[in-house]
């Protein structure tokens, strides 16, 4: 086992520990990352399976999410729009499928009007409380004594209305079930977008992709850090005091003066902190959690909803696959579609082989496609909650009272130790855009502790 000094050392070669890495490099400080996988990137996997590309992880950027987009200029990476000529589909409680154009779905005159109502005041909410800070509003506690669906079923009566703009935060951000987290928690995930209309509209949020995938910036972000990468070597242990860090991975030791763990908060607890977190950090970390949810993949020889007039975009709160999209990569012949299976309807679906769990979700898409649905070339599920070194997606959130609780303590250092990842951000919170966003302010903390 070789040992190394650095000034600093981050633990995990996500978008966000890279970002930290690059920034602290450009000021002068020297850095080794340590990652426990065998390729940078974390959430950002860009695969080839059975011959398709596939994005296994994050994919889609929009235009608020300014950091990213910044980043991705810096590397010269290209984007491209997501296919959205044609008709979105909805599905109903009783399984009727609706051809709809626009972003409020198909439904009954006055359940539109309760979903615009309920989408203008969540608005005003989210304005209220704000992203950087949304624990310290007056009402804060309150915000976070009520869960989502609760505070839905006291606004209307209009089951399918709270049950379409439940599905906007609950299945389709959280990825959790709509009773286990509070209004608070929502209005964080809201304002970390911009708005809640801006999580309503899929054009908006659901923007751009980039061409050859987005894992290629943590990919060019660790080419330029070379040899101060260090793959497959996992932290299993964490050395401190006020005076710097020891960190020990698999092949590698770093001694350091500070450290920055750059692993989603659900993993905090696999590294043995020497000596332990003060109690308040315990405490904390228990209460942040990652949702569940299967990104399916499933490829044809050609898109064929877009000779039907389809953009392939669909939604349904009733359906096993919530919402799916037109997937295919750029200047593909080959057309693809992706869809989600989230929280309680995955762990149903996880509980069959995985012949009736792909007949099953098949089946789900041709209810929004039709039949050609059931015959992909490729298919595949990302199962990021069998991942050793992320379990479960997209990120992670607080559960009831855990934000007003903790949320100003969340990113404070322990001694030398720093937080750094995308389930920590206020802006691009639970995205790529939040984690570099994170990345770049946690270096800038370093680097004036370190110039003081
Ligand atoms: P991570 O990417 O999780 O990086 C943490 C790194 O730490 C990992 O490489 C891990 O292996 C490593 N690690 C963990 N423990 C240790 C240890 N003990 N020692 C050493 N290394 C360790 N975001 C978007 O912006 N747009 C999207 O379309 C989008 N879609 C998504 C779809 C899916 C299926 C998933 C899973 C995520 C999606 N996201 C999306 C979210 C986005 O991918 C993440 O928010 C972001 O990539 C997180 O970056 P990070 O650096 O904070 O954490």
């Amino acid at each position: 086992m070789s040992a190394i000094e650095r000034d600093v050392v981050i633990i995990g070669a996500g978008a966000s520990g890279l970002t930290a890495a690059t920034k602290l490099r450009a000021a002068g400080l020297s850095v080794a990352v340590l990652e426990a996988r065998d390729r940078v990137g974390g959430r950002l996997w860009t695969n080839h399976i059975d011959g398709a590309m596939l994005e296994l992880g994050g994919q889609w950027v929009s235009p608020d999410q300014t950091a990213l987009l910044a980043t991705l200029e810096e590397l010269g990476l290209d984007t491209y729009s997501r296919y959205r000529e044609g008709d979105s589909v909805y599905v109903d409680a009783e399984g009727v499928r609706t051809r709809f154009t626009g972003d409020i779905f198909p439904v009954a005159e006055s359940t539109a009007a309760e979903m615009e109502r309920l989408i203008t005041l969540l608005d005003e909410l989210v304005e209220q409380v704000g992203v950087t800070e949304p624990w310290a509003h007056a009402r804060a506690k309150e915000y976070d004594r009520i869960s989502w669906s609760a505070w839905l079923a006291e606004q209307t009566d209009d089951v399918e209305a709270r049950d379409n703009i439940a599905l906007f935060i609950a299945a389709a951000m959280l990825t959790k079930p709509s009773h286990s987290f509070s209004l608070l928690q929502a209005l964080l995930m809201a304002a970390s977008a911009g708005s809640f209309t801006h999580l309503v509209e899929a054009d908006f949020i659901l923007d751009k992709r980039v061409v050859g995938g987005l894992q290629q910036v943590p990919i060019k972000l660790a080419e330029a850090l070379g040899e101060d990468v260090h793959l497959s070597n996992p932290v299993r242990r964490l050395e401190w005091s006020e005076d710097g860090v020891s960190a020990e991975a698999d092949n590698v030791t770093v001694n350091a003066r500070y450290a920055i763990v750059a692993v989603p908060p659900n993993l905090y607890s696999r590294i043995d902190f020497q000596p332990p977190l003060p109690r308040l950090s315990h405490q904390m970390h228990q209460h942040m959690s990652l949702g569940l949810v299967i990104k399916v993949h499933a490829v044809y020889e050609t898109p064929f909803w877009r000779e039907d007039g389809l953009s392939a975009t669909a939604f349904s709160p009733y359906e096993l696959v919530h919402e799916a999209y037109d997937n295919t990569n750029h200047e593909d012949p080959r057309g693809t579609l992706v869809g989600f299976v989230s929280d309680e309807r995955a762990d149903e679906v996880f509980k069959l082989s995985a012949e009736e769990r792909r007949e099953r979700i098949l089946t789900s898409l041709s209810h929004y496609y039709g039949e050609q649905a059931l015959s992909p070339v490729v298919y595949y599920e990302s199962d990021w909650g069998s991942e050793e070194w992320t379990r479960g997606a997209y990120a992670a959130s607080f559960d009831l009272g855990g934000l007003s609780r903790y949320g100003a303590m969340q990113s404070t250092p322990v001694g030398p130790i720093y937080w750094s990842t995308s389930d920590l951000a206020a802006e691009g919170y639970q995205h790529v855009d939040g984690a570099i966003r994170k990345g770049a302010d946690t270096a800038e903390a370093i680097i004036a502790r370190h110039q003081a």
